[in-house]
């Protein structure tokens, strides 16, 4: 069913005559991996970064012309940028710091194509999702935690926060200010605790209301990730935004992502959601690395007796039942809040305390979890032209 549709799509997107006046987009395979669910389709169209803007309003007739099919309720169609071939330099253009792009495609310095819709970026060996099904379950805290527990362990480790519904790295980090940039044409991130961060809330103004559109999501992040001077990275964390909906399921399949951790509660409810986003993930083929149970029990401060206020072992369980790793568990701690909410993360303020261990703890497994993950899906080597 799936293929059928995708190459009725194919066969419409021959039809449509490319606002450059060459070829058809399918014919100069410039067209991605298209990817279907629940009647969704995704794909992307890889174009010089200097026609993106040209190429925006024929991806919205694409749009409008595979809806129509049956079977497919919405089409959302990304623009990816591909270096001119035989530019040594990467190409770059300039930020936009005041509000993502509407939905033009970004300018990339990009290594040779993994795959389709999926760049490595140049520089960062790794990058991992941090997800949740959904909000408050400590996707964030976790996301924090686990980078500086990361870097604990030796890596150069960055933090991006893609969570564009409510960007929370700024205050986990307590980050006030605005990144600057180099000439114009690239972005500097933060820097905290020895992590490099960089935050959608930090370019986009709090008092802004925001509609955010799949394309315009997509390449907003594909400019925090190509067009931010990250530098040499080991691994760069993604804080994603919470839930399994169009926005997270554009990033899983269009981020070069090596794997996804999961963050839940132990509650039944918070599960259900965590199985979707597991479903998520493997549906668009990116490992999950695992599972870590957050708020897992309480110990009471006074008497250091332990209670399991949610029903503690529930993620565990369902780790176990559904084959994928458990990765660890995070007691539920006024010190972890309070030093989180004043952006004075744990492990970074008190390495040495008990919480800080079960963070690099995780950490070490989620190495482990990255090494063997790799060594079943070989990635094809980035090679730079
Ligand atoms: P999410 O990213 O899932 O929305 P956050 O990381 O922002 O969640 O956490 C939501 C709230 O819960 C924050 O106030 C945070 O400080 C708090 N929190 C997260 N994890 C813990 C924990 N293990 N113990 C106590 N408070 C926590």
């Amino acid at each position: 069913m799936a293929d059928e549709l995708k190459t009725r799509i194919l066969e419409i997107l021959k039809t449509m005559e490319a606002p450059d006046g060459k070829q058809d987009v399918v014919s100069r395979g410039i067209v991605s991996d298209i990817f279907i669910a629940d009647g969704k389709a995704f794909f992307s169209l890889t174009v010089p970064a200097d026609q993106a803007q040209l190429f925006e309003p024929f991806c919205r007739r694409i749009e409008q012309q595979v809806a129509t099919l049956d079977g497919v309720t919405k089409a959302m169609v990304a623009l990816t940028a591909e270096k001119t071939a035989g530019s040594s330099a990467p190409r770059q253009s300039a930020p936009r710091p005041s509000a993502p792009p509407q939905g033009q495609g970004p300018a990339a310095p990009q290594g040779r194509r993994q795959g389709p819709g999926k760049a490595g970026v140049p520089g960062i060996e790794k990058i991992i999702a941090v997800a949740s099904g959904k909000g408050g379950v400590g996707k964030s805290t976790t996301a924090v935690n686990l980078a500086l527990g990361l870097s604990a362990l030796g890596l150069k480790v960055g933090i991006l926060d893609a969570d564009i519904y409510g960007p929370s790295i700024p205050k986990l980090l307590a980050l006030r200010d605005k990144p600057s940039s180099a000439g114009g044409r690239t972005i500097i991130p933060l820097e905290a605790y020895g992590l490099k961060a960089m935050s959608m809330g930090l370019l986009v103004d709090e008092e802004t209301p925001m509609i955010w559109r799949g394309p315009m999501v997509m390449s907003a992040l594909t400019q925090m990730l190509r067009e931010v001077e990250w530098g040499e990275l080991d691994i760069l964390v993604v804080d994603m935004p919470p839930g399994t909906g169009d926005a997270q399921l554009t990033m899983a399949q269009q981020v070069p992502l090596a794997g996804a951790v999961i963050v839940s509660t132990p509650q039944d409810l918070a599960l259900i959601d965590a199985r979707k986003g597991l479903a998520m993930f493997r549906k668009v083929d990116v490992p999950v690395l695992g599972i870590v149970e957050n708020m897992s029990y309480f110990v009471a401060p006074d008497t250091g007796k332990r209670y399991d206020i949610f029903g503690h072992g529930g993620a565990k369980s369902e780790a176990e039942r559904l084959g994928v790793p458990f990765l660890g568990e995070v007691p539920i701690e006024m010190a972890i809040r309070e030093s989180s909410d004043s952006g004075r993360p744990v492990v970074a303020v008190e390495p040495d305390g008990p919480h800080a261990k079960s963070y690099r703890d995780i950490a070490a497994q989620v190495l482990a979890e990255l090494d063997s993950a790799g060594a079943k899906t070989e990635a094809p080597r980035i090679v730079f032209e």
